[in-house]
């Protein structure tokens, strides 16, 4: 699917256009925390390269997708007491809103030493 990288509100926040409050990042992944979080703690998890969706991601990067998580479960470890959700909106009837591929970081208690 074609996609206008120039609309992609994730693509802006990776380029630093829009701000976002970042909680990690590695070579491939962007972290940063989600604007309506949902739960205690709920950061989202980005590929720096667009791909639609996490489908598409693990096809065409799969080295990426394995980043994401990796980064994923790290700040779960540094902020959630134990627990979390990784959840991927795939579409959107599954309540996909940013066609960007993100993971949803989510957990209902965090640590105390979070910072957050
Ligand atoms: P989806 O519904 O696509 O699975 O998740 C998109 C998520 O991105 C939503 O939870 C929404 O709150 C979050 N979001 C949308 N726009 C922004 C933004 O500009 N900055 C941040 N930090 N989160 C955003
Ligand atoms: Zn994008």
């Amino acid at each position: 699917m074609e996609v206008s990288l120039s609309d992609c509100v994730f693509c802006k926040i990776v380029a630093g256009q829009i701000p976002a409050k970042k909680v990690a990042e590695s070579e491939k992944s962007l972290a940063f925390f989600d604007v309506s979080p949902r739960q205690p703690l709920h950061v989202l998890v980005v590929p720096k390269n667009h791909h639609d969706n996490v489908a598409d991601l693990a096809f065409s990067d799969p080295e990426a997708l394995v980043d994401l998580i990796q980064l994923g479960s790290k700040i779960a470890n540094d902020h959630a007491a134990g627990s979390f959700r990784l959840t991927f909106n795939t579409g959107s009837d599954a309540g996909q809103t940013v066609f960007h591929a993100h993971g949803h970081i989510t957990s209902k208690s965090l640590k105390e030493t979070s910072g957050n």
